[in-house]
Parts: C-alpha cells; sequence; structure tokens
C-alpha cells in the first residue's frame, strides 16, 4: 500500500502544466496569479496628509503650546482629490484633510485637534502644539516602491492581494485556468433530497460537500446525476463526465465489493489505472487514474473518507493545476487539550477542532461515516500508527476553513 506522500507525489506529478488566462480583477479573487507583478506606481504617488489639519512648517509651530499658541495665516485649502497651485511659506498654513496632497513648502501637518479657530481670528489659525518635520505626513513611495514585487507567480490572490493591485490601478490579471471538475456520487442506495426516504435507502451528502471544498480550491465543479452500482451504468456515467470536464471526482464504488465498479469502468473505457490504495485512514480505498490527460480521483463513498481524502490528495492537484505554490493544507500550531489515540495501524487524519488560543480537542466520533464530527471539525491532526498523543503535545492542526 502507498504512502500518503508517494501517492500525493504521484498525484502532483500527473497533473496537467497549468494554462493561463486574462482575469478582470473583480472576478480574480481566490485565483491564482501566472505572473510576477511589479508595481507600475510609487504607493502613495503623492506625499498626502494622514489627517484632517493643516499642512504648516514644522519650524514655525516649535514653540507652540495650548497656553501660547503660534499664530499663522491660511493661505488655502486642499480637499482630498484636488491640488493646490500655491504653497506654504513662513508664517502661513494650508487646510487638509486626510489624503490631501501636502503643498510645496510645508514638512508636516498639524492634526485639527491641536488647532484652534475663531472668528476673532479673521481667518487665522492658531496652532497649539508642536509637530516634528514629517509628522502625519504619508510619503510618496513608503508603502510601496514603483518597480518592486507585489504578487509572485504561484500566489493565491487574496481579498488583501486584489486590493493592492487595484490600487496601482491594475484592471485584469493573468491566473491560472481553473479545471472544470465532474462529480458523479455511485450508490443504488443514494436519493435524491425532496423527497421521503425510501426504506434502506439513504440521502446523498458527497456532491454537495465536495462542490463546496471544490470551489474553495478555485475549481469549478460540475455535478452529474446519481450512478446506481451497474457496470455499464458506471462507465457511461464517466464517460459522460469525461467527455466535459478535465477532471471526474466520484465517490463509492472503489473498494473489494463485487457492487464496487469504478476501477473496472474506468479500465474498460481505457483509462489507465495509477494507484487504489493509500495507508491513511480515513480512506484507504482510493483511486487515482489518467484519461486522455484528464485526471480521475475516485473517492470512498463514506462521507467523511471522500471529504478528508479529497483535502488530502484532490485539493493539492487542483491548486497546483492552477499554478498554485502552496497547495498542501495550511499547518497552524496547536496544544492537545485531551488525549488523540490511534489504536489502527494506518496513519489516523483525526477530526479535531481547535480554538482561537490553539487548544485542540477532538471533534467526536472518528468513524469514517460519522459525518456529525466533521461539521464541527475545523482541522485535522495526522496521528502515528498504534500511538496515542498525550494532553498537552504540541501538534500541527491542518486547516481548511
Ligand atoms: P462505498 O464506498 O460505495 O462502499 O460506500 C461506503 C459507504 O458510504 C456506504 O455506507 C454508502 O452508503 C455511503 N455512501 C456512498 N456514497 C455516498 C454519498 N454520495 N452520500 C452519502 N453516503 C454515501
Ligand atoms: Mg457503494
Amino acid at each position: 500500500m502507498l504512502q500518503f506522500e508517494e501517492a500525493l507525489a504521484r498525484v502532483l506529478a500527473a497533473v496537467p502544466s497549468p494554462t493561463r488566462e486574462n482575469v478582470p480583477l473583480n472576478e480574480a479573487a481566490g485565483r491564482v496569479l501566472a505572473d510576477r507583478i511589479r508595481s507600475p506606481l510609487d504607493l502613495p504617488s503623492f506625499d498626502n496628509s494622514a489627517m484632517d489639519g493643516y499642512a504648516l512648517r514644522a519650524t514655525d509651530v516649535a514653540s507652540a503650546k495650548p497656553d501660547s499658541p503660534v499664530r499663522l495665516r491660511l493661505v488655502g485649502k486642499v480637499p482630498a482629490g484636488k491640488t493646490l497651485a500655491g504653497k506654504v511659506t513662513a508664517g502661513t498654513c494650508v487646510r487638509l484633510f486626510t489624503g490631501s496632497p501636502l503643498p510645496t513648502g510645508a514638512d508636516a501637518v498639524v492634526m485639527q485637534e491641536d488647532t484652534c479657530v475663531e472668528p476673532s481670528l479673521a481667518g487665522d489659525v492658531l496652532i497649539l502644539a508642536p509637530v516634528e518635520p514629517g509628522e502625519s505626513v504619508r510619503l510618496r513611495a513608503e508603502d510601496v516602491k514603483q518597480g518592486s514585487t507585489l504578487a509572485e507567480a504561484g500566489d493565491l490572490l487574496t481579498a488583501g492581494r486584489v486590493g493592492l493591485l487595484a490600487a496601482v490601478g491594475l484592471d485584469s490579471v493573468p491566473a491560472g485556468r481553473q479545471p472544470v471538475v465532474g462529480l458523479l456520487a455511485t450508490g443504488s442506495e443514494l436519493q435524491e433530497p425532496g423527497q421521503p426516504l425510501a426504506p434502506g435507502r439513504i440521502y446523498e451528502s458527497n456532491r454537495l460537500a465536495l462542490a463546496a471544498v471544490l470551489k474553495n480550491a478555485g475549481a469549478v465543479p460540475v455535478t452529474f446525476p446519481l450512478v446506481v452500482d451497474l457496470l455499464a451504468e458506471t462507465r457511461a456515467a464517466l464517460e459522460d463526465a469525461f467527455s466535459q470536464c478535465d477532471a471526474v471526482v466520484t465517490s463509492g464504488g472503489v473498494s473489494v465489493g463485487e457492487m464496487d465498479f469504478i476501477k473496472q469502468a474506468f479500465e474498460q473505457m481505457g483509462g489507465e489505472l495509477h494507484f487504489w490504495k493509500v495507508a491513511i485512514k480515513p480512506g484507504r480505498p482510493f483511486v487515482f487514474g489518467r484519461y486522455r490527460g484528464k485526471l480521475l480521483f475516485g473517492l470512498p463513498g463514506n462521507p467523511v473518507s471522500a471529504l478528508v481524502t479529497f483535502l488530502l490528495l484532490v485539493r493539492p492537484a487542483l491548486l497546483r493545476w492552477q499554478g498554485a505554490t502552496d497547495v498542501s493544507l495550511p499547518a497552524h500550531p496547536g496544544v492537545l487539550a485531551e488525549p488523540l489515540a490511534n489504536h489502527g495501524e494506518r496513519r489516523h487524519f483525526m477530526r479535531v477542532s481547535v480554538d482561537p488560543a490553539g487548544k485542540v480537542r477532538s471533534a467526536g466520533r472518528q468513524a469514517s461515516h460519522a459525518l456529525s464530527s466533521m461539521a464541527v471539525a475545523n482541522g485535522l491532526v495526522d496521528v502515528p500508527p498504534n500511538t496515542t498523543l498525550a494532553a498537552g503535545t504540541a501538534v500541527a492542526v491542518l486547516r481548511w476553513d
């Protein structure tokens, strides 16, 4: 049986190289950047005020105090978005607002709260406190220098990155194309929601859960109808899905039972099976294969096994397909608040919930069909075979939320 790392390496090695497309920036969040982006601008692009206040020369107000203010002549006003033709000279000031360009001649801004304006001053301003040169001034290029790198090829376009790229004036970016992924659920017991359950049947839940994690991984899910446990039907469903999609994710039908048809149907249609067992729990049966440059991920039917194997083995492939550099689940440090025991012979990726302080607890029942614990879990902890990790052990929590 394949070890997890070997299985992941084989999957990643089979992923097609990313192809790129230009994406409007307003649709780019969650996409993977295909090129390094250098800034076409300085940010800020001009010296400007960090406060509502007055632009002045710091030397003019060095002695200012509330009981002995310095009186300056007001020579102009610059709303944000405007510029001033004139300049600040000795003994004068200019009214500014947050973001207003700093007028020539001024080297600092005194905030409005340290000033006094009243009718008796005939338009002059009393400055009640000194300022250092540069105070409350945002200098040109102090945030970003023109030509500096804003993001690298392979970076995920987070909200922050999208905002930064917009701030330097970009309206589109090159991004990795998103794989279109067909979702099939196999099992004659499965029923669509919306009608009372027939005896012995269960509601199908994998396609919805998998569509959610697929979208989070930047892929485009396409949901196909339920597939009954018959070889011909399974094959027809696979062929249909492969004709429309870049990859197909199936659930169920990958074990050793005589009703498990995924492997057989896939090989019959000409698919090349790479492996179908991985030494992990949940999810020992996990089929991986290739068909005409497209990929098959055959997940186990148990809902927890399907989700966990998706997160460990499929999510990285879909991200790599888009050109992402970081493809593994982010590992956050945590400390066990209670023991975690793996009595089995395989590594167990146990469902845990980790609180904001980093305290990690089992999310509940760890059986592969126990979806309630999946619903409260926000991470996985990799527990080696035949091992009990004691309370207080430092662990890496693999997170996907
Ligand atoms: P299988 O992998 O086909 O042997 O299925 C293992 C278990 O998962 C069985 O109890 C199935 O009924 C259940 N199962 C399979 N597919 C689904 C699905 N799409 N939604 C919910 N449960 C499923
Ligand atoms: Mg089945």
